[in-house]
C-alpha cells in the first residue's frame, strides 16, 4: 500500500501533539540558561548532547575562527573573543541518494540583557508560564523559535519518516551584534538548497530588512587636555551636541527616497543612541564621554559608505563647536557591519513556505518587512542559498517581562513540519 503524502503529514502533526509537553519543558529548560554574549557555552553545551543523545544527529560543535572568518564578506568587527562560545550543528543525514532539498534550520541562542531586572514582574531565567503566554528573556526572541524547529525535526523523526535530503539544525551565537556564528557555520562548511530561520516575527515571511551597523563616539573634555586647564569643558554636555547631531542624521536619510521594499513603512531608518558613559561623580567635571549607536539604513546601500557618511556628518557637526572643533571626537565602528536584504516574492523557498502554512493554517501567506536586522543576509548575499523567517508570536523582544505566545510555538513546529517534508521529500 503507497502512503499518501497527506497521511504522512497526519502522522507527523500527531507527533507534534503527542510531544508538546516534552517541547514545553524543553523551552523552559533552554529558557533558564542565562546566554547572554560571552555566556553561551551552557546551553550550547546542553543543545549539543540533546542532538547527539535524544535525537541521534551526527553533531558538531565548534569555536569560530576569527581569523578565517575576518577575511569572509558580511563579518563584522569583534572586540571579543570566541574562546568557549561555541557553535553547533545537528546533522539528520538522508539514508541514500537525495531526491529532495536540504535545509538548514537555524537559531540564535544568544539573548541581550534583561537588566534593569527590577523592571521585571517575572524571572528573566524562570521561563514561567502564565495562560497562554511564557515569560522570560530569550523565549521570544528566538528561543521559541529555536524549539519550534528542533520539534518539528524530531516529530518527522518519531513518526519514522525518512526524509530525502539532509537537514541540518544550528543553534549560532552572536545574532544579536554581529552574524559572526552563522557566517562560521557557514564558512564551515554548513551549506543546503535553503535555510529557514525562526525569528518571532510571526508566521509571515520575511521578504527584506534594513542593514545595520554601531558606531561608538569618543568625547574628550577638558582633564585630559591640561593646556587647556584655564577654562572647564565637560564631556557631557559636548556628547549632547553629537547626540543631537544622530537626531538630525536620523531626519535626514529618512527624508531621503525610500527603498521600494520599504515604501509602506512610516519610519523604515532607526538611529538609537543605546549606551553612553561618562563620569564618576556628580561634583567633578567629566573628562570624558563615549556613547554608542546603532544605525539602519537600506539594502542597497554598502556598510562602509554608511559608516564613511556618518563619521564625516558628526564630524561637521563638531566643528561648529569651539571645543570640538579642536579635540575632534574620535568616531570608531565595531560590531554589526551588516548589509540590508531585499528578496524576490518569486522565490522558490516562498512558495514552499506558502504551501506549508497554507496546509497548516488553511490562510493566506503574509510577507513581512523588517527594519531589524537578522542573519538571512549571509544565506541569501554570500552564499547563494534562499532564506527567510518564519517563527512564533510574543511580546515585549528585548524589553522585561518578554513573553512568548505557546499556541503559536505549536502552530510553527507544524509549518516547519510540513515546510520540510515538502522541501527535502520523503523517502518511501
Ligand atoms: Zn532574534
Amino acid at each position: 500500500m503507497i502512503t499518501q503524502k497527506s497521511d504522512i503529514l497526519e502522522k507527523v502533526l500527531n507527533k507534534i501533539e503527542e510531544l508538546w509537553d516534552d517541547e514545553v519543558a524543553f523551552l523552559q529548560k533552554i529558557g533558564s540558561y542565562p546566554s547572554t554574549l560571552g555566556n553561551e557555552a551552557a546551553l550550547q553545551n546542553f543543545i549539543a548532547s540533546y542532538f547527539t543523545e535524544e535525537m541521534q544527529l551526527q553533531t558538531d560543535k565548534f569555536v569560530p575562527d576569527v581569523k578565517r572568518i575576518s577575511r569572509l564578506p558580511g563579518y563584522s568587527p569583534v572586540e571579543w573573543s570566541y574562546a568557549g562560545r561555541p557553535v553547533v550543528v545537528g546533522q539528520w543525514k538522508t539514508n541514500g541518494p537525495k531526491i529532495g532539498k536540504s535545509l538548514i534550520l537555524q537559531g540564535h541562542i544568544d539573548v541581550v540583557s534583561p537588566e534593569p531586572v527590577s523592571l521585571w514582574n517575572y524571572n528573566p531565567w524562570g521561563s514561567t508560564i502564565v495562560g497562554d503566554r511564557m515569560y522570560g528573556r530569550g523565549l521570544q526572541d528566538m528561543k521559541s523559535g529555536t524549539s519550534a524547529m528542533i520539534f518539528a525535526v524530531k516529530a518527522i523523526k518519531e513518526a519514522g519518516i525518512e526524509l530525502g535530503a539532509d537537514v541540518l539544525l544550528q543553534t549560532v551565537i552572536e545574532e544579536e551584534c554581529t552574524g559572526n556564528g552563522a557566517l562560521a557555520a557557514l564558512d564551515r562548511g554548513y551549506v543546503a538548497d535553503g535555510a529557514l530561520i525562526p525569528e518571532p516575527f510571526g508566521p509571515t515571511a520575511l521578504k527584506a530588512q534594513v542593514g545595520v551597523i554601531w558606531v561608538r563616539v569618543r568625547v574628550t573634555g577638558l582633564g585630559a587636555h591640561v593646556e587647556r586647564a584655564d577654562r572647564a569643558v565637560n564631556a557631557i554636555e559636548k556628547a549632547y551636541i553629537l547626540i543631537n547631531a544622530l537626531g538630525e542624521y536620523r531626519k535626514y536619510i529618512n527624508s531621503r527616497p525610500k527603498h521600494p521594499a520599504f515604501k509602506d513603512i512610516n519610519h523604515p531608518l532607526n538611529v538609537n543612541v543605546g549606551k553612553i558613559h561618562a563620569g564618576d561623580w556628580p561634583s567633578n567635571v567629566p573628562a570624558e564621554c563615549v556613547f554608542e549607536a546603532r544605525i539602519g539604513f537600506y539594502p542597497d546601500q554598502d556598510p562602509q559608505q554608511i559608516k564613511d557618511e556618518v563619521k564625516a556628518w558628526l564630524l561637521e557637526a563638531a566643528k561648529e563647536d569651539e571645543w570640538l572643533h579642536e579635540v575632534e571626537p574620535e568616531i570608531t565602528f565595531y560590531g554589526f557591519h551588516a548589509e540590508g536584504v531585499s528578496l524576490d516574492e518569486d522565490m522558490e523557498i516562498f512558495d514552499a513556505l506558502k504551501n506549508a502554512h497554507k496546509t497548516t493554517t488553511g490562510e493566506e501567506l503574509q510577507y513581512f518587512v523588517s527594519t531589524c536586522t537578522t542573519d538571512i543576509r549571509f544565506y541569501n548575499l554570500y552564499y547563494g542559498i534562499p532564506a527567510t523567517c518564519y517563527g512564533p508570536v510574543g511580546g515585549s523582544m528585548h524589553g522585561a517581562d518578554e513573553w512568548v505566545n505557546l499556541p503559536s510555538v505549536k502552530a510553527v513546529t507544524k509549518t516547519y513540519a510540513a515546510f520540510i517534508l515538502d522541501w527535502c521529500g520523503i523517502r518511501n
